[in-house]
């Protein structure tokens, strides 16, 4: 076992697949804390959050834990219809626009929820790009998915169309 596979573990343990920028930003807090400690907030966020913790609150909960520095108040949780709460919003690119790609590509942005603002200033901010969402919500089937989802939804459908047409 090693960090990885405990970060692993833990998005799926509360069924969340992870996109792969974030997962890598979770992953250099593990890799900071160290294998028994990464543990040790797994199993915490196993069996006492109901919700997978932002980066913001990971960090609190190993505060929590006395892994580093002194236990800190609680941190909040946001309700981010756009990440979930995780702070990155992903965004589609269009194979059609960017010759870079020859699909459709999904790359993240900070959100501008507190957990967006919390991320590195290197991540570049949805909304300074973007006025709106680039998916309106959706009615239907999709009427409750979370954006994030929405997204990945629409990046299989529109793949699909791509490779019916070559
Ligand atoms: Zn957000």
């Amino acid at each position: 076992m090693n960090t990885t596979t405990v970060l692993e573990t833990m998005f799926s343990v509360h069924g969340r697949r992870p996109l792969e920028a974030q997962f890598n930003e979770y992953l250099k807090v593990f890799d900071q804390i160290g294998l028994n400690d990464s543990v040790k907030v797994f199993e915490h966020v196993r069996d006492k959050e109901d919700k997978f913790p932002t980066i913001r609150q990971m960090r609190g909960i190993i505060g929590n834990l006395g892994i580093w520095g002194k236990p800190k108040a609680n941190i909040e949780y946001d309700d981010c219809y756009y990440c979930q709460g995780v702070g990155y919003i992903p965004y589609l690119l269009s194979p059609k626009k960017d010759k870079r790609i020859s699909k459709y590509t999904i790359v993240v942005m900070a959100c501008k929820c507190s957990a967006g603002q919390d991320l590195p200033e290197d991540v570049e901010r949805y909304f300074d790009t973007h006025k709106s969402v680039q998916f309106e919500e959706e009615e239907g089937e999709l009427k409750d998915v979370a954006y994030p989802v929405l997204v990945t939804v629409k990046q299989t459908e529109f793949n699909k169309y791509l490779r019916s047409k070559e």
